[in-house]
C-alpha cells in the first residue's frame, strides 16, 4: 500500500515570497489534499547570513492570507519537527556520522586552495570540475594535523535513472560529478544533504519543484540510497517566466504576494492565476477544493510559462463581483453600514483591484476633495452655471432615484444649454471629486438629496 502522501513546501527566507514560489506551493498543497495526505512547510534558513526572520514570517503571513494552510511547519509544529533546518544541525551530524560508519563517507582534509587549484585545471582541460577523490583512501597516518574536515559522500559509480512526473525517465552519470561535501568544515550541512536527510525523516513521498532543481536530484537520489530508504517521486515544473522570457525572480517587485496585496489583487484572484501557470485546469475561477478535485501531475505541462498579469486583473474583476459588499467594506476598511453596503454592490462591478475599489467608494464613505484639474474645471463659467442649474433642480426634486435623474438632467441641460462632457464632468466632479467612475443617475441616488445639495452648495460658495 501506498503510504500516506506526504508534500512539502521548502523555502528559503531570504526574501519576499514570490509568485514562482506559491506556485510550487499550491501544487505541493493540491497534491497532498488530493490524496487525502499532509501539506508540511519547512524553513530552509541553513544560509544563516541571507536568512532572516522577518522574512520567515513575512512567507508564513502571505501562505496563511491566500489560503494555503500548512498541517506540519514551524508554528503548527508535528510529529517530525523541528521545521527549521537552522534548528535541525545535530540531526545532519548525526545522519552524516551514520554515513561515516558504514564508509559511505569519508573525511577529506583538502584545503581550499587546493580545491581552487584543481578546479582551474580541469576548466583548463576542458572537463567538468570535480573532487578527484584525494581523500578517499587516505589512511589515519596521513590525516594532517589542525584541519577541521569537510565530510564527503563518496559517489558510487553508475547511472541514475528516475521517473519525473512532467520530464518523463530522466538519466544521469554519477560520473559527472565526483564525490561531493555532505557537511562542510564550518559543520554546515550542503543543501543537497539537509534536504534529503529532512525528506527522509519527515516521510516526503512526493516533491513538486522547479526545474532549476534537476540537476539537484541524482545527487539526492543517491542520499536516499546510502540512506537505505527509496527515493520520493520526483515532478519538475518548467520556471515561471516574466512577460520578456526571463524568469521571474525577486527583483520582479510586482510578482511579490506582497506587492500584489498592496496593488490591491485578492487571494482567490492570484490563486487562479498562478495555478494557469504550467496547469491548464480549464477557463473559469477555482476554488482551492475545485483546484483539488482536478489536480493532477499528469496534466502539468512540460514548456515555460508566463505570469499573465491582464490574466490576474480578469480573475480580480470577477473575485471583486463575486465578494459581497460586507466583505469588500472590511477589507478596505471601512464601517459595514447600509449606506456604504449599497455603494459597495454599486461600485464594485467597476473595480478591478481593491485600490480602484476603495477610490470609487470614497465619494460615499466621507466628504469630497476637490483637487487640481478638477477644481480648475469646476471654477469655469459654464460649470459654474451647470452646478447652479443642477442645485436647482435637485432643490424641486423629492427623493432621487434613477426616475426622476433624466428629468433633472434634461433640465440642467435647458436651463444652460450644455450637453456631453461640459455638462456630466462638472456634476462628476463637484459630487465625486473624479473624473470617472459609476454611473451619474447611480452616483446622485446613492449620494441622496442632501448630500448632493450640501456638496454642490459647499462648492458654488
Ligand atoms: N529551499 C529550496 C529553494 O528555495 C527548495 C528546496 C527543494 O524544493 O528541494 O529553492
Amino acid at each position: 500500500m501506498r503510504p500516506e502522501a506526504r508534500t512539502r513546501f521548502a523555502p528559503s527566507p531570504t526574501g519576499l515570497l514570490h509568485v514562482g514560489s506559491v506556485r510550487t506551493a499550491l501544487f505541493n498543497y493540491l497534491f497532498a489534499k488530493k490524496n487525502g495526505g499532509k501539506f508540511i512547510l519547512r524553513i530552509e534558513d541553513t544560509d544563516r547570513i541571507r536568512s532572516k526572520r522577518e522574512f520567515e514570517n513575512g512567507i508564513m503571513e502571505d501562505l496563511r492570507w491566500l489560503g494555503l494552510r500548512w498541517d506540519e511547519g514551524p508554528d503548527a509544529g508535528g510529529e517530525k519537527g523541528p521545521y527549521r533546518q537552522s534548528e535541525r544541525i545535530g540531526i545532519y551530524t548525526d545522519t552524516a556520522g551514520r554515513l561515516l560508519e558504514n564508509g559511505l563517507a569519508y573525511r577529506c582534509y583538502c584545503t581550499q586552495e587546493r580545491l581552487d587549484a584543481l578546479k582551474r585545471e580541469q576548466l583548463k582541460a576542458g572537463s567538468p570540475p570535480r573532487y578527484d577523490g584525494k581523500c578517499r583512501t587516505l589512511s589515519e597516518k596521513d590525516v594532517p594535523a589542525g584541519v577541521t574536515p569537510s565530510i564527503r559522500f563518496r559517489v558510487p559509480e553508475k547511472r541514475i535513472t528516475f521517473d519525473d512526473g512532467v520530464h518523463g525517465t530522466l538519466s544521469f552519470d554519477s560520473r559527472l560529478f565526483g564525490d561531493f561535501v555532505i557537511i562542510g568544515s564550518d559543520c554546515i550541512a550542503a543543501y543537497n544533504f539537509a534536504v534529503v536527510a529532512d525528506d527522509a525523516l519527515m516521510g516526503i513521498t512526493d516533491i513538486i519543484r522547479g526545474d532549476d532543481h534537476v540537476s539537484n536530484t541524482p545527487r539526492q537520489i543517491l542520499l536516499f540510497e546510502a540512506m537505505g530508504l527509496r527515493p520520493p517521486a520526483f515532478t519538475h515544473i518548467p520556471l515561471v517566466l516574466d512577460r520578456d522570457g526571463a524568469p521571474l525572480g525577486k527583483r520582479h517587485a510586482s510578482a511579490s504576494i506582497k506587492g500584489l496585496r498592496e496593488e490591491g489583487f485578492l487571494p482567490g484572484a492570484i490563486l487562479n492565476a498562478i495555478a494557469r501557470l504550467g496547469w491548464n485546469p480549464g477557463e473559469g475561477r477555482l476554488g482551492l477544493d475545485e483546484m483539488t478535485g482536478l489536480f493532477s501531475v499528469k496534466r502539468l505541462s512540460k514548456s515555460p510559462s508566463a505570469f499573465d498579469m491582464e490574466r490576474l486583473k480578469a480573475f480580480n474583476k470577477e473575485e471583486l463581483a463575486r465578494t459581497d459588499g460586507a466583505a469588500l467594506l472590511e477589507l478596505a476598511g471601512l464601517p459595514v453600514e447600509r449606506g456604504l453596503l449599497d455603494a459597495a454592490s454599486a461600485v464594485k462591478r467597476n473595480a478591478i483591484t481593491m485600490k480602484d475599489f476603495k477610490t470609487l467608494i470614497t465619494p460615499f464613505a466621507g466628504d469630497v476633495e476637490i483637487s487640481g484639474d478638477i477644481r480648475s474645471m469646476l471654477m469655469e463659467p459654464y460649470a459654474r452655471k451647470v452646478l447652479d442649474a443642477l442645485r436647482d433642480s435637485v432643490f424641486k426634486a423629492g427623493l432621487l432615484d434613477e426616475m426622476n435623474y433624466n428629468e433633472i438632467i434634461e433640465s440642467v441641460k435647458q436651463a444652460t444649454g450644455e450637453k456631453g462632457k461640459r455638462l456630466y464632468l462638472p456634476v462628476r466632479g463637484a459630487l465625486t471629486g473624479q473624473t470617472e467612475g459609476i454611473e451619474l443617475a447611480a452616483i446622485l441616488k446613492l449620494l441622496g438629496r442632501d448630500r448632493v445639495l450640501k456638496r454642490i452648495s459647499a462648492f458654488l460658495a
